[in-house]
């Protein structure tokens, strides 16, 4: 536990890693998840901020069969995350992400939205750059967060992937000790500046647009227009909009979310719940 408390601080700390209450972690330990909870940020999280949670009832969640309609389904599936806390839990909410960490088998998962990262995914060529410059990592496409990107993440993955990107959100890291997570991302950090540094093209670098987010954390903390709230966070938030916005110069240009998915996550209780922590 003091292991998985650690590296969430380290990395927690670092902006253009995760700013505000986004990105999380998780550690298992015989069948038990340890997860972050909703709305805690990294940086000050304590042991018990991290909600403990049934692996094997999580597992479960993939192999049943949810309502079509949105809000029907995610109550469903929030329900059956939230059944899952071992006991003791009852007062705690997990991450949104629960089940994202509980797919990978590995010990340690490091979720985390960096500003250069988030260059890639959030560009035009997001998909294609990725596959040349992490061929084994996983790309999974923008699609509605809670059980749509779990049911994806779940058909995406095995044992051995340990990195996937996720479009328009950020990336995910899967290791058995802290040490592998710090070299995969480290990797990756590399890669991605080397690039940026490389092929950096200054006609498609264009200042953000608030009605036209990046990500669920830019729509959580920075509303979507016509004014940036007058809080810290939102401007952490919009720092790092600008930050991606440069960055997608070098992959082919700005790819904001899809309004569809940005109208979805509007009416989503599960950020409106991180919102209100925030
Ligand atoms: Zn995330």
């Amino acid at each position: 536990m003091k292991n998985l408390v650690a590296f969430s601080r380290h990395y927690g700390s670092d902006i253009s890693l995760v700013a505000a209450g986004g990105g999380n972690t998780s550690m298992k330990e015989n069948g038990v998840l340890f997860v972050k909870g909703s709305g805690s940020a990294l940086s000050t999280i304590k042991e018990e901020n991290f909600v403990a949670l049934d692996i094997n009832k999580l597992l479960a969640i993939p192999k049943k069969s949810y309502p079509s309609a949105d809000e029907e389904r995610e109550a469903a599936f929030l329900k059956d995350i939230m059944d899952a806390k071992m006991p003791g839990e009852e007062q705690k909410r997990p991450s949104v992400e629960t089940l994202l960490h509980a797919l990978f088998p590995q010990k340690y998962v490091l979720h985390l939205h960096p500003s250069m990262v988030n260059g890639l995914t959030c560009s035009l060529q997001g998909k294609s750059a990725a596959n040349r410059l992490f061929p084994d990592a996983v790309w999974v496409p923008e699609c509605r967060p809670g059980y749509t990107l779990a049911m994806q993440l779940a058909g995406a993955i095995n044992d051995k992937v340990n990195t996937v990107l996720l479009q328009n959100h950020g990336v995910f890291f899967a290791a058995d000790t802290p040490d592998e997570l710090d070299v995969l991302l480290k990797n990756m950090m590399n890669v991605l500046q080397l690039e940026v540094d490389k092929n950096y093209d200054a006609a498609l670098d264009k200042e953000p647009s608030l009605e036209r987010p990046f990500t669920p954390d830019h729509i959580v903390y920075c509303g979507i227009g016509p004014e940036l709230p007058d809080n810290d966070n939102a401007k952490l938030l919009w720092e790092d909009a600008k930050k991606i916005a440069k960055y997608t110069a070098s992959f082919g240009g700005q790819r904001p979310m899809a309004k569809e998915m940005v109208d979805f996550i509007r009416n989503w209780e599960a950020e409106s719940y991180r919102k209100k922590q925030a």
